[in-house]
């Protein structure tokens, strides 16, 4: 069985909107009903669990109905910040040994089947997958975002964005040992993993699988949805 795990439980100040940014609506669907609708449509995807943000879980209910999202099966309270509601999500997902998580950000609504069934693919092969793609600009590192005196070499980097697939017992395992260690912000699953000496496997990311964090991002979505990007839910 494999679940997706979707993260919807930040509130998204950058944005600058007075409600949380994954629930704005863009042509009068909220962002994340775009997201979910993705893996709606996804056959290797079976059930879906949202770690929703307080007092939204009836709204995110509502898009069963509204858009057609049957996979939802399970809505999972947030945390303080990004790592405690992913180990609210993989401690409380209802899953059992052998099957797969797919973590994936609500904000993150131009998702491509292609892109979700790699991130499988290669999890079935290496344990894990890891949406990803390489750098097309210079790399220069800094530490007070003035000046820089040291290039990085493109070519040994990748960015990691999500949808990120996991084996259950071992992302349970990481958080179990997180907990314990009391590692309390790692940003996402991937830097969990190899701060706990782990491997994380690369899998096709997107250049349109943006994160929506500002306002601009918003206007680069609709440019997105004009181009049919990703499907419109309830079209
Ligand atoms: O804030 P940022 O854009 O990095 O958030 C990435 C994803 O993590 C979003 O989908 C957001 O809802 C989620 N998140 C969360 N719980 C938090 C903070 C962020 O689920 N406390």
């Amino acid at each position: 069985m494999n679940t997706a795990l979707i993260l919807a439980g930040g509130i998204g100040q950058r944005v600058g909107k007075d409600i949380p940014k994954q629930f704005l609506e863009i042509r009068g669907i909220p962002i994340m009903a775009y997201t979910l609708y993705a893996f709606q449509l996804n056959p290797d995807v079976d059930r879906i669990a949202v770690v929703c943000v307080d007092g939204w879980a009836d709204e995110v209910l509502s898009y069963r109905e509204r858009f057609g999202i049957t996979k939802l099966c399970q809505i999972i309270p947030g945390g303080s910040n990004s790592m405690q509601s992913i180990s609210n999500g993989v401690m409380s997902v209802e899953a059992e040994d052998g099957d797969i998580i797919i973590v994936h950000d609500s904000v993150r609504p131009l998702i491509s089947q292609e892109v979700i069934s790699d991130c499988i693919a290669k999890c079935r092969i290496y344990g894990n997958g890891c949406a990803s793609i390489p750098l097309q600009e210079t790399i220069v590192r800094t530490s007070d975002r003035i000046c820089g005196k040291v290039n990085i070499d493109r070519s040994e980097v990748m960015r990691v964005q999500t949808p990120q697939a996991y084996d259950y017992g071992q992302i349970r395992q990481l958080y179990s040992k997180a907990m314990e260690l009391g590692i309390k912000d790692s940003v996402y699953v991937n830097t969990l993993m190899m701060e706990l000496g782990g491997t994380i496997y690369f899998s096709e990311g997107s250049t349109t699988n943006i994160k929506i964090t500002t306002a601009s991002d918003l206007k680069l979505f609709e440019i997105f949805l004009d181009h049919g990007v990703v499907p419109v839910p309830g079209s």
